[in-house]
């Protein structure tokens, strides 16, 4: 795989720094029932990477001591992590909403039969990333069976209340599928509503549109195709400094498997560890006593994926989620 980060370094972005923090959000590990081909932390069955019972302790106390209002807790397949549970149920006794980014078809698997009762019961936010109606487009990117699995995951979600009841979110996500703009969010929302709920009586909250990040796999296969050059100069020449204030990385810790902290998922995946104190390599126990507000923030080309056009952040588009 092309390695895009000394390419996204030569490329200047506006500074940045951190405001007040309120997302924590954590990859407890890389194992996963899918090998999607798109996938940015390559995780598939085989992967043995998972957060300790330790680091989720650690977790757990800094959201506590930080007074956090979000954890969002992604993979791999989060839920196959030992302590994935133990996480959420501390966390919501501590009031803190919870946010699964769930693959939909981890639903089916052995011993998850009670997962989306549990998700229910804990009023879990789940995220699921959806990225098209059409089962050739679905399966391109996610494999063979995982359009009709995903189908499947929502169904046994809505039953349960997820898209009905209103303390059951189930929102949707969708990335284009190569080097263009993602299309506007609430016209494609509304195309998501119509086609899942007449063809399979489905319903949901909402769906997050984002760019593509011209890094790992993705980026790569730009380099690879030459194409590398001319999706920066879309995305920045579509940049628009309203959505500088909206950025994620603003308001949300990114932390890995081991415990180790970035700005953001993206600098997570380009391995650009958050810039603070003495050590190379911060950890979430060297922060629990830190204040990161106006914190720099590790900027670099990437960074105009999330304000290019209508902007992305992990609530999908900045313009519409503002409006
Ligand atoms: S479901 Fe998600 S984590 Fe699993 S392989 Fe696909 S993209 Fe990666
Ligand atoms: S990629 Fe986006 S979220 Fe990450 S540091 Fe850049 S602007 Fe912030």
């Amino acid at each position: 795989m092309r390695d895009t980060l000394p390419l996204l370094d030569n490329i200047r972005f506006p500074a940045l720094t951190r405001g007040r923090l309120e997302t924590l959000q954590v990859n407890v590990g890389y194992r996963c029932n899918q090998t999607c081909f798109h996938c940015h932390v390559n995780a598939g069955p085989n992967r043995t990477e998972e957060m300790s019972g330790e680091t989720a302790d650690i977790v757990l106390a800094f959201a506590e001591r930080h007074r956090i209002t979000t954890l969002d807790i992604t993979g791999g397949a989060p839920e196959l992590n030992a302590h994935f549970r133990r996480m959420v149920v501390t966390a919501r006794r501590l009031g803190v909403r919870v946010m699964d980014r769930c693959n939909l078809t981890i639903l089916e698997q052995p011993g998850q039969e009670d997962l989306a009762d549990f998700l229910a019961s804990h009023e879990v936010e789940v995220v699921a990333s959806m990225p098209c109606y059409l089962q050739d487009n679905v399966e391109r990117q996610r494999g063979k069976g995982v359009f009709g699995g995903s189908i499947r995951g929502l169904k046994t979600l809505n039953a349960v209340g997820y898209g009905r009841d209103p303390r059951l979110r189930l929102n949707l996500v969708y990335n284009p599928q190569g080097p263009s703009l993602p299309p506007p969010q609430a016209p494609l929302e509304a195309d998501y509503k119509r086609v899942l709920g007449q063809q399979y009586g489905i319903v949901f909250n909402n769906l997050f549109v984002l760019a593509n990040m011209p890094i790992q796999r993705f980026g790569s296969m730009l380099v690879t195709r030459g194409e590398f050059d001319g999706y920066l100069q879309l995305l920045q020449d579509a940049h628009l400094d309203a959505n500088l204030e909206g950025v994620m990385c603003r308001s949300l810790l990114s932390v890995d498997w081991r415990g180790y902290v970035y700005d953001c998922d993206f600098n997570q995946m380009l391995d650009l560890p958050l810039e603070h104190g003495p050590k190379a390599r911060p950890h979430l126990s060297d922060l629990l006593d830190r204040d990161l507000a106006r914190n720099p923030i590790r900027v670099a080309g990437h960074c105009y994926g999330c304000t290019a056009g209508q902007g992305s952040s992990c609530g999908g588009a900045l313009k519409e989620a503002a409006e």
